[in-house]
């Protein structure tokens, strides 16, 4: 297609806090590509491999099959669904509610919405929640992963505004990057930081994290904390500070409050009780201390390492703290600065649509921030309890004490800390309303009522990245079917309700554009700390995307908070925390020895309900597997290829595993992305729902759990090729037949193609009977298959070939060789041995070992197995790498595998070391 008859339009991207803008190009009505947009501060014109596959996830060949394009209603739990009309849909949805609202008070019904809204969804459902209903209970899945944040800005700066901007990394003299890893979590802004790096090799960067991540890897100082002992790190980093004369007295006199309290509480945490409490060198406490002690200007970037934790506020407020003390905050180059994960939490903080919070960071304790905002909204009054959070929300449902919850743009069933809980919410709740892009997520199943929603690519409106900048987001097609943006759907069913409710109820929902919502929320915020008044779409429009506050008669958004260090906080001054160091809440003990951490995949998001959609997101970490110390899994007497049964207090899971050089003896980790949808169980069946008790976040970086090896030595392995239109239906369907074996994981992959790879365990044979339906299911029962059975053994092979390559093929009962036929599989190659040799048993067929391997660099599809041929003479890790972009043009493009590259060359080729190769030409 010539690129004249490419469209493009501009927007966001979806998925992480960095808040790339993008530009998009559609052809007859469908998106066909995207790119960086140049202009974007927020990347200027880079894109992560995430953001650089947007294309491949709205592809409709293959998403179609899977979006809710039409209302489904089922008016009895045991009925299937039936299509509806939205007129139907919503009238039904509005006379329960109504009913459950009249019979048990407006607190029985609960909205669960998501930081994937845009703002003027997130603004329409709080006003739907709070002035229509009449109930705080809307929560957001951004509890999940940064209310934390929120909860430690307010307690000592005054108000939930993240002071610093990306910018400052080009300003920094020192980096603590805590609880992230921004190599892979946050690409683009890496990218941004290695660039700094680049031109001033005098920043130290230091990485505190239990596990070495690519982003500790490259750190000038690891720390690598035990986990849950960030407090006592940075009480005993301010105690060093302390001792060493560090603390700007000046700042902290004229600035702050409550310093006499917390030299208090830190002076107990010397390096030496430090080291004892957080695992590290006492030695490496102090280094720490003195170059952030030392830095014109100190920067810290964090994320939910601090926040995922019962203990999530203290680790932010004591963090902000040694900014405080030290005067590093309010100057370029200085300040705390929070990591959003999602591409609009930050929207629904600013609009308050979390239970807890309130529009344009009112006070939802505050009666005249109440009076004010009721009169914003035209009602009588706004509710003053706080509402209940997102694990409350469901603990309140499975109790019985909520009726009816609404779920739009997330899926709690794959992403809830402690699933069995989840399960009998949504079992118990006696109406489920699903509002979603995709039919096929796990929550979707669970609706009596499902409300197609539009989805990225599809609706306009705004977003706000982790700086406070406002972007556009804009519409480039049509949504499918009769999926309509969520602000509609909000606002529509609110006035169906209102009309049911009647008055006091009031408030109007009668906005005609996204536009209209917008100028709604904007007029909230006047005179408050994140102000926009003086922003409009068309102000958006012309000049770009903005940072807040921007009140009326400015120039520009403002850059940095705090510079002239009046705080939020009724006297100006910020508050120092003087809280104390508490260990997680589920310690270790003999029975769950173990601590499990879950975090992210480089090229996935969440629960991979839009990344699945392009198989080659899977090429770098191709199925889930449980990552351990290799000390560990050697005292537990684990073989590679054992399946490993993990059980915490909650649940249990059976895995794959592997050995993590990344972990400490004692750790464990398990990428969050892995529902059940993917693997029998999903990993938040072991995860924890403590909370936090001021931020109410749940505790996901830390579960403890035992862990053994599994009794199942009948193995079984599917691989093929699949039509795009049927491959995410039929991995659904898979995963739903393997319900009998307590081991099934089913995945994407394939670069060009779509395939699903299928693998089941048993502690026994199943019946020939039991394999029939996955033997069809892949094409493998018909006449031109090629089959070996030892029926007395329970073994069977089977293989399908199309011109000579393999199509699809099964292994049951022995599956060694099993990665030499994905191999051909994956690789479409022509097979160069006799189809005999296919057919071997398991045993004397050729041994793993011949697998392409992971790939490293997505978009050019360099896999492990070319990196460790391609060495070229190379004498250097710098010149490896250069002969890598050179011959295999790895690493030249989104750059998001240049870490990971530099470690590989680091490790290949003979000193200087990795960090050496900085300077990378990126297109
Ligand atoms: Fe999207 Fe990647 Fe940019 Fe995050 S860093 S906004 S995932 S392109």
């Amino acid at each position: 297609m010539s690129d004249a008859a490419i469209a493009e339009t501009r927007t966001a991207c979806p998925y992480c806090g960095v808040g790339c803008g993008i530009v998009v190009g559609t052809a007859a009505g469908r998106i066909v590509s995207v790119r960086g947009d140049p202009d974007h501060p927020a990347n200027f014109g880079r894109l992560c491999t995430k953001g650089s596959t947007l294309h491949l996830t709205a592809d409709p060949a293959t998403t179609l099959p899977a979006r809710a394009l039409h209302p489904e209603l089922r008016v009895r739990r045991a009925d299937p669904r039936r299509r509806a009309g939205w007129d139907e849909a919503l009238d039904f949805v509005a006379a329960r509610w109504a009913d459950i609202v009249a019979a048990d008070g407006p607190d029985a019904v609960g909205f669960y919405v998501s930081g994937q809204f845009l703002t003027e969804d997130y603004y329409v459902f709080n006003k739907l929640a709070r002035a229509a209903v009449g109930t705080n209970n809307i929560d957001s899945n951004s509890r999940l992963c940064m209310s934390s944040a929120v909860a430690g800005y307010r307690m000592t700066l005054g108000a939930d505004a993240p002071p610093a901007c990306y910018a400052d990394l080009d300003h920094a003299d020192c980096v603590l990057i805590t609880g992230s890893n921004t190599a892979w979590a946050h690409p683009v802004l890496y990218r941004r930081l290695e660039d700094a790096r680049a031109r001033r090799p005098q920043m130290r960067v230091i990485v505190a994290d239990p596990r070495r991540t690519e982003t500790a890897a490259a750190a000038d100082l690891h720390l690598a904390l035990l986990p849950g002992t960030d407090v006592a790190l940075h009480h005993g980093l301010l105690h060093v500070a302390l001792w060493e004369g560090f603390v700007d007295e000046r700042f902290v006199a004229a600035h702050t409050t409550g310093f006499a309290a917390l030299r208090e509480t830190v002076r107990e945490f010397t390096p030496e009780r430090t080291a004892r409490i957080t695992g590290l060198a006492a030695d490496d406490v102090v280094r720490a201390a003195r170059w952030i002690g030392a830095a014109g200007a100190f920067l810290s970037l964090y994320c939910q390492g601090l926040n995922q934790s019962s203990d999530g506020t203290a680790k932010n407020a004591t963090l902000i703290n040694l900014h405080l003390a030290l005067g590093q905050i309010g100057r370029p180059g200085a300040g705390p600065f929070s990591l959003t994960g999602q591409p609009n939490a930050m929207g629904g903080r600013e609009t308050g649509s979390m239970a807890n919070l309130a529009a344009a960071h009112r006070d939802l304790a505050s009666a005249a921030d109440r009076a004010e905002l009721a009169a914003h909204w035209g009602v009588d009054r706004v509710p003053a309890a706080p509402g209940l959070t997102a694990v409350e929300l469901f603990e309140a449902a499975a109790a019985g004490r909520i009726k009816a919850l609404w779920i739009a743009c997330t899926n709690p069933a794959q992403s809830l800390p402690d699933q069995a809980l989840v399960a009998a919410a949504l079992a118990r709740c006696e109406l489920v309303v699903v509002q979603e892009a995709f039919a096929d997520t796990a929550t979707a199943a669970h609706a009596d009522v499902l409300l197609p929603a539009a989805t990225w690519g599809e609706k306009s409106g705004t977003v706000t990245n982790s700086e406070r900048r406002i972007s556009r987001v804009r519409a480039a097609v049509a949504p499918p079917g009769e999926a309509r943006e969520d602000w509609r759907i909000g606002a529509d069913f609110a006035r169906r309700l209102l009309a049911r409710l009647g008055p006091p109820r009031a408030a109007r929902f009668d906005w005609d554009s996204a536009e209209a919502v917008w100028n709604d929320h904007r007029a909230s915020t006047r005179g408050r700390d994140l102000d926009i008044t003086g922003l409009s779409y068309a102000r958006l429009d012309a000049d770009g995307p903005q940072q807040w506050p921007f009140p009326a008669g400015a120039a520009a958004g403002r850059a940095r908070l705090y510079a002239d260090g009046r705080f939020a906080t009724p006297d100006g001054r910020a508050r120092f925390a003087a809280l104390p160091y508490r260990a997680v809440a589920e310690a270790p003990d003999a029975r769950h020895p173990l601590s499990l951490n879950t975090g992210r995949l480089r090229d996935q998001w969440h629960g991979m309900s839009r990344t699945a959609r392009a198989p080659r997101l899977f090429a770098h970490a191709p199925e889930p597997v449980l990552g351990l110390a290799a000390s560990d899994a050697l005292r537990r007497g684990f073989a590679a290829g054992d399946l490993i049964e993990v059980r915490s207090r909650r649940g249990t899971l059976v895995l794959p595993w592997q050995p993590d050089p990344a972990l400490r003896s004692g750790q464990a980790f398990l990428p969050m992305h892995w529902g059940a949808e993917f693997v029998r169980g999903g990993v938040n069946r072991l995860t924890s729902r403590a909370l936090d008790p001021v931020s109410r976040q749940p505790e996901l970086k830390h579960a403890a759990i035992a862990v053994q090896r599994a009794a199942l030595p009948w193995r079984a392995v599917f691989a093929g090729w699949f039509d795009a239109a049927a491959a995410g239906g039929r991995r659904a369907a898979l995963m739903r037949l393997a319900e009998a074996f307590p081991f099934a994981l089913c995945v994407p992959f394939g670069r060009e193609r779509h395939g699903l790879l299928l693998r089941l365990a048993a502690a026994e044979a199943p019946a020939a009977a039991t394999l029939a339906p996955f033997l069809a299911a892949f094409g493998l029962d018909g006449d031109a298959v090629l089959r070996y059975e030892d029926a007395p053994r329970h073994r069977l092979r089977c293989v399908r070939l199309h011109d000579a390559r393999i199509e699809a093929f099964a292994l049951a009962g022995a599956t060694a060789g099993d990665g030499w036929l994905l191999s051909w599989l994956a690789d479409a190659t022509a097979v160069t041995v006799p189809p005999a040799v296919l057919l071997r048993p398991s045993d004397s067929a050729p041994q793993p070992g011949a697998r392409a391997g992971r790939t490293i660099c997505n978009c050019v599809g360099t896999d492990e197995r070319a990196l460790a041929r391609g060495a070229g003479g190379a004498d250097s890790a710098g010149d490896l790498l250069a002969h890598w972009q050179a011959t295999l043009g790895c690493g030249t493009q989104c750059g998001s595998c240049l870490p990971e590259l530099r470690r590989l060359a680091a490790a290949q080729a003979p000193a200087p070391a990795a960090g050496a190769a900085a300077s990378i030409a990126l297109s």
